[in-house]
């Protein structure tokens, strides 16, 4: 395979690569207990792009972004945490460098909850002020991965959990030299169902995990994988073939519906 890393390509291999689309890994540096490194949720979200752009053509695989919004994970040491408005602002600016280099398709894998909101807000605002930019988000692999595969593949809430099941397993299928098993332990979480308390994480948990790790098997974590990059693959390549185009144009057809692009900052 040729080289897909933007990090790790020549001038001339990304001229001769063509890329007509990026893929953006998003993480974070924070504890995840006794027995999962720092880097966990960049690490997986990493190891999803590569694997899916060696399968679609024309796929770049941008430098992840190893710093996410962290703030509500910060009881337990350390946790490096940009703001939700410095993330928002990061990712702007990484949108329109890759523009104004002509790459007009992202797709971002995100692998932490805390990014969740910058990337609604950036995505949405940037969309709005280019809508020449496509964008699409893989918001939740972990909720995601759950949904996709078979009821009963996890055995404790639902795989879910910072550092729990599904987390472990999946760095059991892609790191496994940086778990330590013998060290895994958490707590499932006793949360209201429907509406959502926004909790201090040392509220949930005395280990810095919650969900059960002790569940976890590599051959969970290659399902999940397996199950995201398979649709991540046919997700990119129905859009290619659709022209990252949902079927209907702003102002065409409904004289209700005005094309409106110039606003925004
Ligand atoms: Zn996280």
């Amino acid at each position: 395979m040729s080289e897909k890393r933007l990090f790790r390509m020549t001038g001339r291999d990304f001229r001769l690569g063509r890329f007509d689309k990026a893929v953006l890994a998003i993480g974070s540096t924070e504890y995840h207990g006794e027995h999962l490194p720092y880097g966990t949720d960049t690490l997986v979200a990493e190891h999803l792009a590569e694997a899916v752009a060696e399968r679609v053509e024309g796929l770049l695989v941008l430098p992840p972004l190893p710093l996410g919004m962290s703030h509500h994970y910060a009881s337990f040491p350390l946790a490096l945490s940009l703001s939700t408005e410095t993330l928002m602002r990061v990712l702007w600016e990484v949108f329109e460098s890759l523009l104004r280099h002509g790459i007009r398709r992202l797709l971002i894998i995100n692998g932490h909850d805390g990014n969740i909101p910058a990337i609604e807000a950036a995505t949405r605002e940037f969309r709005v002020k280019h809508p020449e930019m496509k964008i699409a988000v893989l918001e939740a692999w972990w909720k995601t991965a759950a949904d996709l595969l078979p009821e009963g593949t996890f055995e404790a809430w639902g795989g879910l959990g910072h550092g729990g099941e599904g987390k472990t397993s999946m760095m059991l299928a892609v790191v496994p030299e940086l778990v330590e098993m013998s060290h895994a332990r958490g707590v499932i979480p006793k949360l209201p169902a429907h509406v959502e308390v926004k909790w201090r994480f040392e509220e949930l948990t005395p280990y810095g995990v919650t969900g059960d790790p002790t569940k976890a098997t590599a051959e969970k974590g290659r399902k999940m994988r397996d199950a995201l990059v398979e649709l991540l693959v046919s997700f990119l390549r129905e859009m290619d073939q659709r022209g990252w185009e949902l079927g209907f144009k702003a102002g065409e057809g409904d004289p209700l519906l005005g094309v409106e692009t110039d606003g925004g900052r």
